[in-house]
């Protein structure tokens, strides 16, 4: 990865850090307890219920996410991001772009 590229790389992972973490904010928000009270009506409550189980879900994803993105960050400053952690190959800038969280190459995310 040239130095230009590896710019370029860190301007999109800034990015997408942050639109994670604002979009983990939105879904802490909706993931809070679902009230007993009659602020639902009963099938409404059900339904409250269902989203919740869908956000929790989310929440999970975006953080995990976020996770793998502070790590690439890490990595780029130590002049490791780009190369697949199963094989070893440059993992190409398009894929990087695309999914900047990955640390695989195609090859080793479809293998696993
Ligand atoms: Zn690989």
């Amino acid at each position: 990865m040239t130095d230009q590229e590896a710019r370029e790389m860190q301007k999109i992972l800034d990015e997408k850090i942050e639109e994670t973490k604002q979009e983990i904010e939105q879904l802490k928000e909706l993931t809070k307890p679902v009230k007993p009270d009659n602020a639902y009506g009963r099938l409404s409550r059900m339904d409250a219920i269902n989203n919740k189980t869908i956000n929790d879900k989310a929440l999970r994803e975006q953080k995990s996410r976020l996770q793998k993105l502070e790590r690439a960050q890490k990595k780029l400053d130590e002049g490791k991001y780009g190369i697949c952690v199963k094989c070893g190959d440059d993992i190409p800038l398009g894929r990087l772009k695309f999914m900047p969280w990955t640390a695989r190459c195609v090859k080793c995310a479809q293998k696993s």
